[in-house]
């Protein structure tokens, strides 16, 4: 699946200022570890002070900008980028609503921070926010695929519900990245991502994003970064800056492989259930396949137990069985050892950028030791 207008976007992301380069310039950005800057006189001038700016950050804020077509913020860690887009949004009375099958953590900074503060929240399984009542919402948080069961729920819809009943739409955009699908283009006000994931890439930093294209909502994330004090460290935006440069790339192959072990799963005995968005049979495929340019590297597959599934992991040669997604490796893990509400044999598989036939061995050879 190509995008003609995404593709232009990465083009123009690898070679954006390319008018403004002088002889000599780097060929991408400097690694600029300062706290502070020359600045005599009457302050002037975009960086003056380490934790308000930094010229790497900026590199990366224009690089993750020109994929988002939208003013972007980057923070030390994806959950750093939700409390910055949730926590300056939300008062004491407002009803939230968040899904029950979504990223944990950010249930837990609701249940935990925001509840105490007065704020209401509200759960619901992702498939439901498609006829979920927005009334008396103050802010809707998606996150489609959800992350672990790859469910769905369609975004177009959803922001034009926001808009009627006056609430907010903001998308934790992580499992498909800026390059698999597009919230601020089908309406919603804010997106933010684990660039910890797939857009770093290499499994080697944390790292997050807030981009909108509401200036009232950049500048309370932005004061919300400042006055926080939770700011990305140079080199790290250094390393998420190199990472991204060869997102596109390696998503083509994270899904071409994606794509063949989730079929090759789907067809086997020993795998009870299987879930990845692309398969035409999958129950997200509609609404994905409407609004999703890449169905990305995840594929979620139920094994009978617990130690069926273990016994796969263990034995594929090229999955790496750790925690997080979306590196250039392969891994897995079993959900439900962190609490999840999914069943005891679901694996969860980042696919990652091996070679295909070899890979597909290794899937081939662990399904049969499982
Ligand atoms: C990993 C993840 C996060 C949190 O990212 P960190 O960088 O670990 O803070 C948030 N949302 C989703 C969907 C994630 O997968």
């Amino acid at each position: 699946m190509t995008d003609p207008s995404l593709d232009r976007r990465v083009a123009d992301m690898l070679h954006r200022e390319r008018d403004a380069r002088r002889a000599g310039d780097l060929p991408g950005p400097a690694i600029a570890p300062a706290s502070l800057y020359h600045l005599p006189g009457e302050p002037d001038g975009p960086y003056q002070y380490g934790r308000w700016s930094n010229p790497t950050w900026t590199e990366l804020e224009a690089a993750l900008g020109a994929l988002q077509d939208a003013e972007t913020l980057v923070f030390p860690s994806g959950m750093a980028a939700i409390a910055a887009a949730l926590i300056p949004n939300l008062a004491p009375g407002d009803r939230l609503l968040l899904p029950s099958d979504g990223y944990g953590a950010v249930r837990a900074l609701a249940a935990e921070r925001l509840a105490p503060m007065g704020v209401e929240v509200q759960t619901l399984p992702t498939p439901e926010f498609d006829a979920a009542d927005l009334e008396g919402v103050r802010l809707v948080w998606a996150e489609t695929p959800s992350n672990p069961g790859l469910d769905v729920c369609d975004l177009a819809g959803l922001a034009a519900r926001a808009r009627a009943a006056g609430a907010r739409l903001m998308v934790d955009n992580t499992t498909p990245t800026p390059l698999g699908q597009r919230p601020l283009d089908l309406g919603a006000d804010l997106v933010v991502s684990a660039d910890t994931k797939a857009v770093a890439g290499h499994s080697d930093v944390l790292a997050g994003h807030v981009a909108s294209r509401d200036p009232d909502l950049i500048a309370k994330a932005r004061a919300w970064r400042t006055l926080g004090g939770a700011i990305l460290g140079p080199f790290e935006a250094y390393l998420a800056h190199r990472g991204l440069e060869t997102l596109e790339i390696r998503l083509e192959r994270m899904e071409a492989n994606a794509r063949q072990v989730a079929e090759r799963l789907a067809a086997h005995p020993k795998v009870a259930r299987l879930r990845y968005p692309g398969l035409p049979d999958d129950p997200a495929h509609r609404v994905a396949r409407r609004q999703m340019t890449r169905f990305g590297p995840l594929v979620g597959a139920t094994f009978a137990d617990a130690s069926a599934a273990e016994r796969f992991i263990s034995a594929c040669r090229y999955l790496r069985p750790a925690t997080s997604f979306g590196g250039v490796h392969s891994s897995a893990e079993r959900r439900a050892r962190w609490g999840d509400a999914v069943a005891p044999g679901f694996v969860r598989i980042s696919i990652g950028c091996e070679p295909t036939a070899p890979f597909l061995d290794a899937i081939d050879d662990a399904l049969d030791a499982v």
